[in-house]
């Protein structure tokens, strides 16, 4: 039988992203209600070899720049990005803030 091992997920191949998404709020959509456009997203990355560097414009061997910014169609230059293929990355885990 098999013993049960507790073990933290690996996260030696994971790529961390954190992103924000800056808006306009020019056109109402009711009287009360105005739309979020998004006009600008700003990204900041990292993984298990860059996570200790302290400095952002400073580029990772492996991740490559670490920061970003999308202005021209940003939702989907956002996706694009991070659909790209990148052969040692199991996992890109994206989180708003
Ligand atoms: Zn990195």
């Amino acid at each position: 039988m098999a013993s049960l091992k507790i073990e933290l997920p690996r996260s030696d191949n994971v790529l961390f992203v954190f992103y924000d998404f800056e808006t306009t709020q020019v056109t109402k959509v009711t009287e009360t209600a105005t739309l979020h456009d998004t006009n600008l997203v700003c990204l900041q990355q990292y993984c298990s070899q860059c996570e200790m560097l302290a400095d952002i414009d400073e580029d990772c061997e492996r991740c490559g720049r670490r920061q970003h910014t999308f202005w021209d169609v940003p939702i989907g230059d956002l996706l694009s990005y991070l659909c790209e293929p990148r052969p040692w990355v199991s996992k890109v885990v994206a989180i708003a803030h």
